[in-house]
């Protein structure tokens, strides 16, 4: 019963529960800033407390992330929007359509000029230039050349025999024989490791983005190493990549040490019993020593951890004579074990194929035929000829 004696005490006892209360949302909210905070790390040195007088909240404030949203961890966030790339079988058949655009006036070309009534010198010189400014080079088309004529004198060039003759001899040029084949298989208890070098902009961290892509494709299990620590963006970039087929990225402080993070990613990838690391690296072409050091400190450093199985080096096709030339000075600081052509898509001059293979010694293994994830496709010699026909 509640008696007019027991009201006061009542009152009392309700003020000091709401006093509870208030000291105990303190308190938490409190504790939550202060864990929130143990969890992200330091604070940002950089952001001042807001002055008390604009601390009213403001238009758009509360388009901020709440301070109390659970943080999500990489399960939560990658794994159900995973991305199902297309295989590798078969890439270069559904890119040949735009090979054959980008290419179709060498192969033309050639096959009108060859398929001519008459094969004079005029003619074949006219052959001999189209060639050259497709930067075939000039030793592989004297050589194209001159097989080509034996072959004309011997067997004509009647009916279908144009056609046959050059796909022949230019499958020949481009070298079936090589080993085109990527090492990308666990070495015993080793992950494969993939050094991709080259010059920036020549489309390296996006070769590396598409590489995951492919051995995703074919269920390995992939980690990256964001060891281009030059270029601010190439890490955020590199690890978006990876976040969209579930392959984690190994990254460091920006302007950091590559070669430690490289050394980070192959342990991790150790650790993790990962099938490939690939690892982006920064393509600075100030100096040769400087590209040497660096290049060259990245390798032996990992391989205190794990072999290198493979160094792709990345080349532009749209740069020519200069892609040339920058792929001689990467294939003097490092052991370069396969090449990637990007951007054919954007040139006719296909022959840099040719070209830069005869010119390192290296097949090419893989080529850029668009900007989309899935357009980088491994390269094959009948494929590319075929497409240069069509
Ligand atoms: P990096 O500095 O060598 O890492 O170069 P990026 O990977 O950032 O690529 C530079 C630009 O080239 C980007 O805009 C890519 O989309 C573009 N790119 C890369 N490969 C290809 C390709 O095969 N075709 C086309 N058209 N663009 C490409």
């Amino acid at each position: 019963m509640l008696t007019p004696q027991l009201v006061p005490q009542l009152a009392d006892a309700a003020l000091i529960a709401i006093i509870a209360v208030v000291v105990v949302l303190i308190a938490g909210t409190a504790g939550l800033v202060v864990a929130r905070n143990r969890r992200g790390g330091e604070l940002p040195a950089a952001t001042p407390p807001a002055p008390i007088e604009t601390a009213e909240p403001t238009v758009g404030e509360d388009a901020e992330e709440p301070r109390d949203t659970p943080t999500r961890t990489l399960e939560d966030t990658a794994l159900p929007e995973l991305e199902k790339p297309e295989s590798a079988q078969g890439r270069l058949v559904r890119l040949r359509a735009r090979l054959a655009r980008s290419q179709g006036s060498l192969g033309k070309g050639l096959l009108a000029l060859l398929s001519r009534d008459k094969l004079d010198e005029e003619t074949w010189e006219d052959i001999e230039t189209t060639l050259i400014t497709a930067d075939v080079g000039v030793a592989p088309t004297q050589e194209l050349v001159e097989r080509l004529r034996t072959r004309v004198r011997v067997e004509g060039v009647g009916g279908e025999k144009a056609r046959t003759i050059l796909r022949e001899e230019l499958i020949a040029l481009v070298d079936p024989s090589m080993d085109r084949s990527l090492n990308v298989d666990r070495q015993g208890d080793k992950p494969a490791v993939v050094l991709m070098v080259g010059v920036n902009g020549t489309g390296k961290t996006t070769t590396v983005g598409r590489l995951a892509r492919v051995l995703v494709a074919e269920d390995k299990k992939v980690l990256l190493g964001a060891a281009d620590t030059f270029r601010a963006a190439a890490a955020d970039q590199l690890q978006t990549w990876g976040e969209r087929v579930g392959a984690p990225t190994v990254r460091g402080p920006e302007g950091g040490d590559p070669a430690s993070i490289a050394f980070d990613a192959v342990k991790r990838g150790i650790e993790e019993q990962a099938d490939v690391v690939l690892i982006d690296t920064a393509g600075r072409l100030h100096t040769k020593t400087g590209l040497m050091d660096e290049l060259g400190k990245v390798k032996r450093v990992i391989e205190k951890a794990a072999e290198v199985d493979e160094v792709l080096l990345v080349i532009d096709a749209t740069t020519g004579q200069n892609g040339l030339t920058q792929a001689r000075v990467f294939a003097e600081v490092i052991t370069v074990t396969g090449l990637v052509l990007t951007k054919l898509d954007g040139t006719a001059k296909g022959g840099i194929v040719i070209a830069v293979q005869r010119e390192l010694g290296v097949p090419v293994k893989l080529v850029g035929l668009g900007e989309g994830a899935d357009d980088l496709a491994p390269f094959d010699p009948e494929q590319f000829v075929d497409a240069l026909l069509d």
